[in-house]
């Protein structure tokens, strides 16, 4: 992905999650102990327990939750806490750190309430508005209010129709992490319902594999120098995409979103004309024309880049700035055909349009 989520926006509206979490845990705690289970609300962390306490689903699913619990061993119950557990580090499940932990005969009694606790834990996001937090957190941190996934799709402000939740670890494999907000990803409706789908990030054909942290550090940076010059002559060049860094996580991305296709067809050949023909427009304000030296050219081109790079246009103009980057190499390098293809489109001198 392009742009990294803060991960305050995930910690700071994480209740409903947190609280489930520490009631279940609290929960066998005292079965382990021989304690008795303290009663709803009281099962609720303190600092979040008038947030949920009117939740009566919530609290009808817990009690069913204990009883179940209940008729099972301290070594089981444990099991299944550490399954919990395991589900929810997300950063290390996409580190490849800690593999996916699979169901055992520990967690199967439990697993099916398990689901419905947490989807119902999913549906609270909604109703106790953290959700509407959580996406306002994220969009205000966005300079380009796009989709990081595929860097163009546009995200539409809060408060209006909401952008796809996507379960980044599929809610129907990964149930215990589907009302956590670290594995809750705002995600254009391309990316979601066209390309990721069902697709488990971190398991192909049974194999694990890595894949970028969306609250994490690391994001893609593209580059298109390797492009074969001689078709930037044609309408649609034949795009060379480098993502970097060139690690599995970034190659996961790629691979999971269709990245390189979708940047070639959809954003790279529909601008190119008119990136070159904006290129044109900007040396001739700065008073270049047909005449003007190449080095006289590149410091207008460089200036082209930077403008781009330090206010990229949204949506589909996005990678303009690279689209320059590439071209200035190629023209700094005195390629032929560069050259003419940016002269071409500069203006004739005014002696030249006089005679
Ligand atoms: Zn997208």
């Amino acid at each position: 992905m392009f742009v990294n989520y803060p991960v305050d926006a995930a910690l700071d509206n994480n209740f409903v999650h947190e609280s489930i979490y520490e009631a279940i845990a609290l929960i066998f705690d005292n079965l382990n102990r021989g304690a008795v289970v303290p009663d709803w609300p009281l099962i609720l962390p303190e600092r979040h327990r008038a947030k949920l306490s009117s939740r009566r689903k919530l609290r009808d699913l817990l009690v069913e939750l204990k009883n179940i619990a209940a008729q099972q061993t301290e070594a089981r119950r444990s099991a299944v806490l550490a399954f919990i557990n395991t589900q929810n580090s997300i950063d290390e499940l996409l580190s490849g750190a800690i593999v996916p932990p699979a169901v055992t005969d520990d967690e199967r009694p439990f697993i099916d309430c398990l689901q419905r606790v947490f989807i119902e834990g999913f549906s609270l996001l909604t109703k106790t508005k953290s959700r509407d937090t959580h996406y306002k957190a994220i969009y205000d941190s966005l300079t380009n209010k796009t989709c990081p996934f595929c860097g163009y799709e546009p995200f539409e402000a809060p408060g209006l129709k909401r952008e796809d939740e996507d379960h980044y670890l599929l809610k129907d494999i990964y149930v215990t992490s589907a009302a956590n907000l670290f594995n809750l990803v705002p995600m254009g409706g391309k990316c979601n319902k066209s390309y990721k789908l069902q697709q488990d990030i971190i398991v192909k054909n049974n194999a694990g594999r890595k894949a970028l942290n969306p609250y994490g550090n690391v994001k893609a940076e593209i580059c298109l120098s390797r492009t074969p010059v001689i078709t930037l002559l044609d309408e649609k060049p034949d795009w060379i995409i480098s993502i970097s860094p060139d690690i599995e996580e970034t190659r996961t991305w790629n691979e999971v979103f269709s990245v390189e296709k979708r940047l070639k067809e959809t954003v790279l050949s529909s601008n190119y004309q008119q990136v070159l023909g904006e290129i044109g427009g900007y040396l001739a304000s700065l008073d270049l024309n047909k005449n003007s030296t190449n080095a006289e050219i590149l410091v207008g081109l460089r200036k082209y880049e930077a403008l781009k790079r330090d206010y990229p246009p949204q949506g589909l103009g996005f990678l303009t700035d690279k689209v320059a980057k590439m071209i200035n190499h190629y023209f700094e390098a005195e390629n032929p055909l560069v050259l003419a293809l940016i002269k071409d489109g500069l203006p004739v001198a005014q002696e030249e349009q006089v005679a």
